[in-house]
């Protein structure tokens, strides 16, 4: 079971990561974007740092609420809108749960995706978060079924988001900033679908250390 003070751990290890991993980012952004990713993942999460003191006394859904909330008000790029819309659906999915069990962090991680997927309108194999995401969900589903450990669940879906996430580099970007490069986008690793698995390696590392 994750509680709210293991979600508020993997938020904690998540802004760490996004701001150890900021110029990793950045620099996967900068042959197909315009070089912000790493600052624009680190600006939101640090602005969202700045708020743990306030968010350990939330329930679950109230901290994915102010994650999301923040991401949106902080974060100019297109990841702002598409993380934000992400933790905010993840919080509509745990409202009203004091703990998240296997079967509603699955829940979380499928609702996290679906954010990205009405926001930004793309499909996988578009070269974006969700080829990182949706394969993870997938992993994570599977590993359910079979009554893995949420250890288990959430490390498998971290190897699946880091195949998916792999998976981009040949791919043409048919959404996003990496689109106007067209052909020219193929050869390169997509930056949100690293960030992505970030995130999800970062909840594997907390449910690990349960
Ligand atoms: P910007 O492109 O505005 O500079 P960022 O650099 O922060 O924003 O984020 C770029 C990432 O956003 C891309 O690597 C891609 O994964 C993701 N992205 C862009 N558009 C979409 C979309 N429509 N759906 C899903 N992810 C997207
Ligand atoms: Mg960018």
């Amino acid at each position: 079971m994750l509680t709210n003070k293991d979600v508020l751990h993997w938020l904690e290890r998540t802004a760490d990561v996004l701001h150890e991993n900021r110029v990793y980012l950045t620099d996967l952004d900068s042959p197909i974007g315009d070089a912000d990713h790493g600052t624009n993942m680190d600006r939101g999460f640090s602005a969202v740092r700045a708020k743990f003191p306030s968010m350990a006394d939330m329930d679950i859904a109230g901290q994915l609420k102010t994650v999301g909330s923040t991401l949106v008000s902080t974060v100019g790029g297109a990841s702002g809108p598409l993380y934000g819309t992400a933790y905010l659906r993840a919080a509509g999915m745990a409202a009203g749960k004091q703990e998240l069990s296997p079967t509603d962090v699955v829940a979380m991680l499928d609702a996290f995706t679906g954010g990205i997927a009405a926001r930004g309108k793309a499909h996988t194999g578009e070269k974006t978060i969700l080829d990182a995401l949706v394969p993870a969900v997938a992993a994570a589903r599977l590993a359910l079924g079979q009554g893995a450990s949420l250890a288990t669940i959430t490390s498998q879906a971290t190897a699946a988001s880091e195949e998916g996430m792999k998976a981009t580099i040949p791919m043409l970007a048919t959404k996003g900033r990496a689109s106007y490069l067209g052909e020219r986008s193929i050869g390169h690793q997509d930056p949100g679908a690293t960030s992505s698995w970030l995130i999800l390696r970062s909840l594997a590392e907390i449910c690990a250390g349960q």
